[in-house]
């Protein structure tokens, strides 16, 4: 890969390890694929899909993307990954799904197609790049003006390094070891400023809780792991 101002090489790298398994959903990429009915569900509660041109930030293997476009959304999918994105896209056609998976960074991407979505989506995603801020700008310049963006990420919340580090990496084994980095883990108030620095109103803020026994997550008002924000570009 060659280097880009804003990407973690060590970071992408561990997804390109994970590619093969990416939609195995008892694998490795087994809590992104618990979370998505959850992320899909509370995209919609806030949007319409159908017939929306949706960008998916940071796609990976296109588990969210694939929801989107069967959905009837026009998904186009972002991700700096090319193992990712190669599975991401055998799994669209074997799924029969039109989906356009492009290698490109969300700054690079910004400067060919502002303002060209409706809605924005990057889960899962800013704990593994080195300037966030710069990531969410991109977004924001991607989306039209009164178009939604959603983002989700991990806090950086003692509580979120026992699950999300300790539970999931270390004694459940959910995840490989090293897959996060606490110190890249980002509170909702850091979240928030960044978002309103690049023009955008933070509609709501909401926690996605892990329920180990029925191995599901639900939406809950505890943003001290996993949330979700919804932010929407104000009108020129
Ligand atoms: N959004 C997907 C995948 C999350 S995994 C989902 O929630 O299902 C995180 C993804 O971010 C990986 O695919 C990784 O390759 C990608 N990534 C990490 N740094 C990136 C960067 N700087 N630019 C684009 N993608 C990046």
């Amino acid at each position: 890969m060659t280097a880009h101002a804003n990407v973690d090489p060590a970071e992408v790298a561990k997804f390109e390890a994970l590619a093969t398994s990416w939609w195995d959903t008892e694998g490795e990429s087994k809590p992104l694929h618990d979370l998505n009915p959850v992320r899909l569900g509370y995209i919609q509660q806030c949007c319409q899909l159908a017939d929306s041109h949706v960008i998916d930030v940071g796609c990976g293997g296109g588990i969210l993307s694939e929801s989107l476009a069967k959905n009837g959304a026009n998904v186009t999918g972002i991700d700096m990954g090319k193992m990712p994105l190669d599975i991401a896209k055998l799994h669209a056609l074997e799924a029969n799904l039109i989906i356009d998976y492009q290698q490109i960074t969300a700054e690079q991407k910004a400067q060919q197609a502002a303002e060209q979505f409706d809605i924005v989506t990057c889960m899962e995603m800013l704990e593994h790049v080195p300037d966030p801020a710069s990531v969410i700008q991109a977004c924001s310049d991607l989306v039209k003006p009164g178009g939604d963006i959603f983002f989700s990420t991990l806090n950086r919340h003692p509580k979120a390094y026992l699950l999300a580090v300790l539970g999931a990496e270390y004694i459940m084994k959910m995840l490989p070891k090293g897959t996060h980095d606490y110190q890249r883990f980002i509170r909702p108030s850091e979240m928030a400023a960044w978002c309103r620095q690049a023009g955008l109103e933070v509609q709501d803020i909401t926690g996605m809780t892990y329920n180990p026994i029925s191995k599901t997550f639900k939406l809950s008002e505890d943003v001290k792991v996993n949330y979700l924000m919804y932010c929407r570009k104000a009108l020129d």
